[in-house]
């Protein structure tokens, strides 16, 4: 029989150099790529603003200086800008994509853009505010929301009325007070809109934190037992469930070992019950210390365990239980009862036929009974399974 092998995509070298294009450009990893994205946009936005402002100075709406002036100032921001977020330097900040530092440029720029624009058509620089304040309000805190508004309102207000006091003939006073009348009546909405969205979205991320934490918990309550951190029955049922179905699958053995803690009942009634929860706490410790990574512990009920310990025959089951016993000898479980010392008794069973899981652990529970009817602090192997 023909196997086939599944088709290979083959490289596209166009792809392949735009994606190294996109890489180069935007940075390395998504998040960066989204804050590249959004400064190279502004950048852009700024070179249509330049080229306006220069078309504005040719026809007599704006100084001549001022297009030199704006060019000359936020290219170079923007390169800055760029080089920090592309290159993860502002990966630590709370700030990433320096939309603070972005805006209070903006608002600069506005300001002084607006001096610069003729007496009649300097009202339409106004808009941008709008601008600025809308680009912030996914990214700012509801503090820096006003923040931004407060200091547009300010820096314009000053403007107005410092220039209509200085050069009254380019800033007419009656103009300049109904641009500023017209500015108290729209921005304090917009500073009350933009906080708003920005106090949203925090509590939405709040809410989505909580809810990621109280799932997590709530996940770790459904598989773990609270006292020794160890898995729960009902976890292990799982594990072993799939262990049967890779089993009957691809012939993978496993080993079941039951144990169960000796005489435990004494431990409580001669040192109390949280001496007892200390041994089980400390057989929880020793058994994780001492077995493999692959392999699974639970708490079974009480003061039984299970192991379940994938590709492992009875003989390597037994020395791992050898290293578990000597482990405990040399371990306090409880600094009130420093000679006590933990023991047990286990079942061993390989499952190696397909008789099914519960008879693997009958024959684990058999196992455990006899060891301890044979004196208990040793462990006995089920006999294997006739095929
Ligand atoms: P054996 O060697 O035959 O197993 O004797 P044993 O005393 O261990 O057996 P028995 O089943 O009679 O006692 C088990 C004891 O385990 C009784 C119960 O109070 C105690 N136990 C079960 N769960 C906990 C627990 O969470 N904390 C404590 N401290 N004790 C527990
Ligand atoms: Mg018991
Ligand atoms: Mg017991």
């Amino acid at each position: 029989m023909t196997e086939f092998a599944p088709p290979v995509q083959p490289h596209d070298p166009i792809v392949d150099a735009v994606g190294r294009m996109v890489n180069v450009l935007f940075g390395p990893d998504r998040a960066t790529r989204a804050r590249t994205a959004a400064i190279l946009l502004c950048a852009i936005m700024y070179g249509i603003c330049c080229s306006a402002a220069y078309y504005a100075a040719s026809i007599d709406l704006m100084r001549p200086f001022a297009p030199k002036l704006l060019l000359a100032t936020s290219m170079p921001a923007y390169v800055a800008f760029y080089s920090l977020v592309r290159f993860g330097k502002t990966k630590q900040l709370k700030d990433p994509t320096l939309m603070l530092p972005q805006n209070i440029f903006a608002l600069l720029a506005i300001a002084f853009a607006y001096t610069a624009v003729g007496p009649h058509d300097r009202g339409v620089v106004l808009v941008l505010i709008a601008l600025v304040m809308v680009f912030g309000m996914y990214t700012h805190t509801p503090k820096q929301s006003v923040l931004v508004g407060t200091m547009a309102m300010l820096l314009l207000g000053m403007s107005m009325g410092i220039l209509a006091h200085v050069d009254p003939d380019y800033y007419p006073p009656d103009l300049e007070l109904l641009r500023f009348e017209l500015m108290l009546g729209t921005v304090p909405s917009l500073i009350f809109s933009a906080y708003q969205i920005s106090a949203w979205r925090n509590r939405l991320s709040a809410q989505r934190k909580d809810l990621r934490i109280a799932l997590e918990q709530v996940q770790k309550m459904a598989t773990h037992d609270v006292l020794t951190g160890l898995y729960n029955r009902r976890f292990m049922q799982e594990r072993l469930e799939d262990a049967v179905k890779r089993f009957d699958r691809y012939g993978e053995r496993f080993t079941i070992v039951l144990i169960d803690l000796d005489h435990f009942k004494r431990v409580n009634d001669q040192y109390g019950h949280k001496v007892g929860d200390q041994a089980l706490m400390a057989f929880a410790n020793a058994s994780g210390i001492v077995l493999r990574e692959t392999d699974t512990i639970a708490r079974w009920g009480g003061e039984e365990f299970i192991f379940l310990l994938p590709n492992t025959d009875a003989r390597k089951a037994l020395v791992a239980l050898e290293r578990l016993r000597q482990t405990l000898a040399t371990c306090t479980v409880s600094e009130a009862v420093p000679q006590l010392r933990v023991k047990f008794s286990a079942g061993i069973a390989v499952h190696d036929t397909i008789t099914g899981l519960n008879h693997t652990l009958e024959r684990a529970d058999k196992a455990l009974y006899q060891a301890k009817s044979e004196g208990r602090d040793r462990d006995v192997a089920a006999p294997p399974e006739k095929p």
